[in-house]
């Protein structure tokens, strides 16, 4: 039997982001399967529990992908021109791009879990 702190990975959320209750594992001898099997679980509890936390995380994500597109433009031309300016160009696009996302990721998080301790219904599912 799979215990249920069972650590499966930095994209398997053992416990959720805003109330920290405990996502129910899954039993699989495959360890992907597990994975999203609990990954779906952590969906299914957002729906239920957090639907503009979840909303707002998607919305998040996305824009986590875009400066990646800019970084890979750069990258490349880095490569082709061998110039280290252009090296300096994508750390500081990096820097200058992920450092304030993660920074409202962080406060906006933060914000969430306190609506929740505030006026989050189903105690008994927080720890
Ligand atoms: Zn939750």
């Amino acid at each position: 039997m799979l215990p249920l702190s069972v650590e499966l990975g930095p994209l398997t959320h053992g416990r959720c982001t805003v109330c920290r209750a405990l996502i129910p594992a899954v039993e699989d001898s495959n360890p992907g399967a597990r994975m999203w099997a609990r990954h779906l679980n952590y969906v299914d509890h957002l729906k239920q529990y957090h639907p503009e936390y979840r909303r707002w995380s998607r919305l998040w994500t996305y824009s986590f992908y875009l400066p990646v597109i800019s970084i890979v433009i750069i990258a490349y031309f880095s490569a082709v021109e061998r110039s280290l300016f252009l090296v300096l160009l994508a750390a500081i696009v990096v820097v200058a791009l992920y450092v304030p996302l993660l920074l409202i990721r962080w406060r906006s998080v933060r914000v969430f879990r306190e609506a929740w301790i505030l006026f989050g219904k189903p105690k008994s599912r927080r720890e």
